[in-house]
């Protein structure tokens, strides 16, 4: 025995243990992957006899008034105006049955009562304004809300199709058809309709959270734009995912400046403000904040994980090993899931001098920064100059405001599996599964008046075509209001059974 075990060479020893460790640990990757939850059998779809000519009427007429984000108080009135009469007609039944409150102007709460006061009601929000069209590449004019055939498919154009007009007139349809159809409800329901989310949400969200806060109510869960339903194929999973925010993250902008001595540019002095200043963006461009995974984020994978083929699953399921390839990975799929998983920071705007041949001893540079769970304001300034070094001055943008990252709302709760199930019998075999919503959205004012709040566009949008909110061409697919308008109906049931 001596003799075999001195003939064989330490090396050879080293090598057999390494070799079993990593067996070993294959072996329990592998059955933490085989043991991870399945799929459970989808819910029924659930099928009205909704009129979507006049959805799509309705939207229309909707993108063709341009409620552009008003500035400051009485900014695009008569737009706003417009609006309101156009809701006045086109639903009339809510506006029967409703208690309607206009507040600082525009600001709409449609309250209908339920018959049982010891429960508490529920929200649906939306916005009614829309962000300017500044590109002229549209292929049919953002507020003509036209209605096109391409390739078989019947499109709606307009500024606000997406983001979020649809929503909201889906929220209406759906709302219009429950009363057409003496849907009894037990809890109250509430309609809240700001009109700046675009800029602050000030003049519109926070007054009517203001409103609601003063005459005490309290909602059981409220619905706000949010994550869209998307092909799950880009993260190993067949079917559709429907993203939840269950948090949104944070907004700042900071000011970035540098300053030289500035003159005639016949006689420039090397750097100039604007090299320097550059200089400092590609530098901070260069050195992002780290990609990290928050609760929402586990809670994203936990709730796709049993829909993976087995290759994703077992990356994902040993996600803590895979954790620095599997977060770079990531980050390449798409900008959007990039952002899940970091503090972004965009530069947006960039001033110098207002002439040709002047060289402006101050060049300032706007940094957009929207924050991750976890950090603050503080936290990605210092990060921002650590970034930029000492030439460069960094202050809180004077008209930015700081909104930190939202609180999470649990997915443990009625309110949230009520969400799901709603989305799964609205669109049939599909994945619901909660994130953090990326952009901002008025829902962030109302956690004083509830816990449970959640973040849904009830929209199949291709992840590619996504720059179109905000940019050229937003527009829907018609048929993509049915099952909108489906979902808010299978809420407003499941939610007073
Ligand atoms: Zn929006």
């Amino acid at each position: 025995m001596y003799n075999l075990l001195n003939s064989i060479s330490l090396d050879a020893i080293i090598d057999i243990i390494i070799s079993g460790l990593v067996f070993i640990f294959l072996l329990i990757m592998t059955l933490r992957t085989l043991l991870a939850p399945k799929a459970k059998t989808g819910e029924q779809t659930v099928h009205y006899d909704l009129d979507l000519s006049r959805a799509v009427k309705n939207l229309s007429k909707a993108i063709q008034i341009p409620t552009i984000s008003p500035k400051f108080k009485g900014d695009n009135k008569e737009a706003f105006l417009a609006y309101e009469k156009f809701l006045e007609e086109s639903y009339p039944l809510i506006h029967t049955t409703a208690k309607k409150t206009v507040i600082n102007d525009h600001a709409l709460i449609f309250h209908i009562k339920g018959s049982d006061d010891s429960l508490l009601p529920i929200a649906f929000l939306a916005h009614q304004d829309v962000v300017p069209s500044t590109e002229d590449s549209w292929d049919y004019p953002p507020f003509s809300g036209k209605i096109v055939n391409i390739d078989g498919e019947e499109f709606i154009y307009g500024r606000g199709t997406v983001d979020m007009k649809g929503q909201m007139i889906s929220t209406l349809e759906a709302v219009e058809y429950c009363l057409k159809n003496n849907i009894k409800l037990k809890r109250d329901l509430y309609l809240c309709f700001g009109y700046d989310e675009e800029l602050t949400g000030t003049l519109g969200a926070l007054s009517i959270v203001k409103h609601l806060q003063k005459n005490n109510v309290v909602f059981e869960f409220i619905i706000d734009e949010g994550g869209l339903v998307l092909d799950g194929k880009m993260l190993g999973i067949k079917g559709n995912v429907a993203l939840i925010g269950n948090s949104e993250k944070g907004y700042i902008d900071y000011a970035l400046s540098a300053t030289c001595d500035g003159g005639h540019s016949s006689a420039p002095m090397h750097p100039t403000s604007i090299e320097t200043l550059s200089k400092a963006i590609t530098k901070l461009s260069k050195k992002p904040l780290p990609l990290r995974w928050t609760k929402s984020t586990e809670e994203l994978f936990n709730a796709l994980i049993p829909h993976m083929n087995f290759l994703a699953r077992f990356v994902c399921v040993n996600r803590n090993i895979f954790s620095p390839i599997l977060k770079a990975v990531l980050a390449k799929v798409n900008p959007a899931v990039e952002a899940v998983m970091r503090t972004t920071i965009a530069p947006t705007m960039i001033k110098g001098s207002d002439a040709l041949n002047t060289i402006s001893k101050t060049a300032t540079v706007n940094i957009n920064c929207r924050l991750l769970e976890g950090d603050t304001d503080q936290s990605v300034k210092e990060h921002i100059k650590k970034a930029v070094g000492k030439h460069i001055k960094v202050e809180m943008e004077k008209t930015s405001s700081y909104d930190p990252p939202s609180p999470f709302s649990s997915i443990d709760t009625p309110s949230y599996q009520l969400i799901a199930k709603s989305i799964a019998q609205s669109f049939g075999n599909l994945i619901p599964a909660p994130f953090t919503f990326i952009a901002g959205s008025d829902a962030k004012f109302y956690y004083p008046v509830s816990k449970h709040i959640y973040r849904f566009t009830p929209f199949m949008v291709d992840i590619d075509d996504a720059e179109m909110i905000h940019g050229a061409n937003e527009r829907l697919k018609t048929k993509e209001l049915i099952p909108a308008i489906t979902f808010f109906i299978r809420v407003i049931e499941n939610a007073n059974k």
